[in-house]
């Protein structure tokens, strides 16, 4: 199967990923990242992971003792 980039349209080719593909006829393909924007996912999730345990903080900060320790990195 071949697989596009989801978010800059790229096309895998082998180890390669190619701006210009010409598909052949019932090509299949699957849409993921390409190692670049993979990187840039990644690093949005991070961020946005970051915010939701900062938010899991407030929560736990505001009430609801659980009698846990809750460790916020
Ligand atoms: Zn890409």
């Amino acid at each position: 199967m071949t697989k596009i980039c989801c978010v800059c349209q790229r096309v895998e080719n082998g180890s390669h990923w190619k701006e210009e593909y010409e598909f052949a006829e019932n090509e299949r393909v699957t849409h993921g990242y390409c190692p670049l924007c993979f990187d840039v996912i990644m690093a949005e999730l991070m961020e946005s992971r970051d915010e939701l345990s900062t938010e899991e903080c407030a929560v736990h900060s505001s009430g609801q003792d659980s009698g846990q320790q809750t460790l916020c990195a």
